[in-house]
């Protein structure tokens, strides 16, 4: 974790509340990962939900300042190695320091991450930008104190002048976090959608509708971005895209291919999708349907395809999904294999933490094998660079897009 300036190195003076951790629980912490389970806590008498607290190890011994939750099974977020007196503040300078991070990595674009939680030292906090319009996500009971709120409202305004800041709250969250309920609102300002436009280095920059009130996750795919810029460069010919959600692969890759279709189970998803269509002045057929089915019907059926992209919702929700989730993404790689023709490019994502690179290679393989197809791997890449992955947090790793040439 990076020093920051409102800390203090003598801890024994300390006023804030302390929490002491079982020795498994102090290993972990060793081992460089900033979460402690309730299981691995041995005192926290007292401390109040959502308190910035000491840390202790067995033996009394000071290890960092992190940040409570009285509910969540991770009961403990590192904040800092040193003691923190000014919380407001230190999320304050984290927040200017994310900006300044993507400052030489995000390009061509108005549309990005701004901070990605404990990837950017603000576990509990993201905070995407959707050109003029910013969008909050509050995960924990600290980041949604008041103070804290306030410190994260004025510097986003001081830094970026937007002219809207949402709150876009997951009721589920607010459950776990034992927080009273709150409606998806506008934090700050008067505007709440607007158009980006991604990728703006291709021949013509695609735009896409934008309402923070609307959508999943914060209303677009900010992660795939690069990934929709690199599939452009390879697609050809018919294309499907399937789990299309508003049409961010297939909008990037009309212009390169003779025919696009996007397919996807959300009827609201393929209305927006429809928007974007006609905001880029495109041509592509939009089809409301089971993937699964689909697939499996104009598999049996011999459709034929030249590019075919497959971005799922995440199958392995828990380490319990695996195998489920793994059959779930064998099934469909073969079937968009047997549908791709010599020369085909298949463009296939997981982003479920819980499958590894690794384990979604071997799935793509085994179906390369049963589909009697040879793949050659273009590209393996992951998330945008505005999803920093934080080496010893290994959850901030979770996308994975493997571009293949099927060649024959
Ligand atoms: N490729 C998209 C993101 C996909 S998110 C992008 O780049 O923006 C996953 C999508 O899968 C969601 O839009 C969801 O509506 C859709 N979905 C989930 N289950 C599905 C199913 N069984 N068949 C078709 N679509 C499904």
């Amino acid at each position: 974790m990076p020093k920051s300036s409102p800390t203090s190195k003598t801890p024994e003076k300390s006023t804030l509340p302390a929490v002491t951790l079982s020795s498994r629980g102090a290993a972990r912490l060793k081992s460089g990962h900033p979460w402690v389970y309730r299981s691995d806590i041995s005192a926290a008498d007292g401390v109040p939900p959502g308190a910035t607290v000491r840390v202790l190890d067995p033996r009394g011994k000071f290890l960092g300042t992190a940040l409570y939750s009285s509910s969540s099974q991770i009961a403990i977020r590192m904040i800092a190695r040193e003691e923190v007196t000014d919380l407001p503040q230190l999320i304050s300078d984290r927040i200017r320091a994310a900006l300044a991070y993507r400052k030489p990595l995000v390009a061509h674009t108005d549309a990005c991450r701004l901070v990605f939680s404990e990837a950017d030292f603000l576990a509990g906090l993201i905070v995407d930008r959707y050109n003029d319009v910013l969008s909050l996500q509050i995960l924990t009971q600290a980041m949604d104190a008041e103070p804290v709120r306030g410190a994260i409202i004025e510097t986003l305004i001081a830094e970026l002048h937007p002219a809207g800041i949402l709150d876009r709250v997951d009721p589920r969250i607010r459950d776990l976090e034992q927080l009273p309920p709150r409606d998806s609102a506008l934090l700050w300002g008067n505007k709440s959608s607007t158009v980006i436009t991604m990728n703006t280095h291709l021949e013509s920059g695609v735009r896409f509708h934008y309402d923070a009130l609307e959508g999943q996750k914060t209303g677009a795919f900010l992660d795939q971005r690069e990934n929709y810029a690199a599939a452009a460069r390879y697609a050809h010919g018919d294309a499907l895209d399937v789990f299309c959600y508003h049409g961010g692969f297939a909008l990037h890759l009309a212009p390169r291919c003779s025919a696009v279709t996007g397919v996807d189970s959300s009827r609201p998803a393929l209305e927006v999708a429809d928007k974007n269509t006609a905001l880029n002045q495109r041509e592509i057929e939009w089809i409301e349907a089971n993937a699964f089915d689909l697939l499996r019907d104009y598999a049996a059926a011999g459709k034929k395809y030249d590019t075919v992209v497959l971005d799922p919702p995440a199958f392995a929700k828990t380490r319990r999904d695996l195998h489920k989730a793994l059959s779930g993404y064998k099934e469909l790689n073969l079937r968009a294999l047997k549908m791709l023709r010599p020369g085909g490019i298949l463009i296939t994502c997981s982003c479920s933490f819980h499958v590894s690179a690794a384990d979604f290679l071997q799935t793509v393989a085994s179906a390369a094998l049963d589909a009697h197809k040879s793949l050659r791997i273009l590209e393996s890449r992951g998330a945008a660079q505005d999803h920093p992955i934080l080496l010893n947090v290994p959850e901030t790793s979770y996308l994975k897009c493997l571009m293949s040439h099927v060649s024959h």
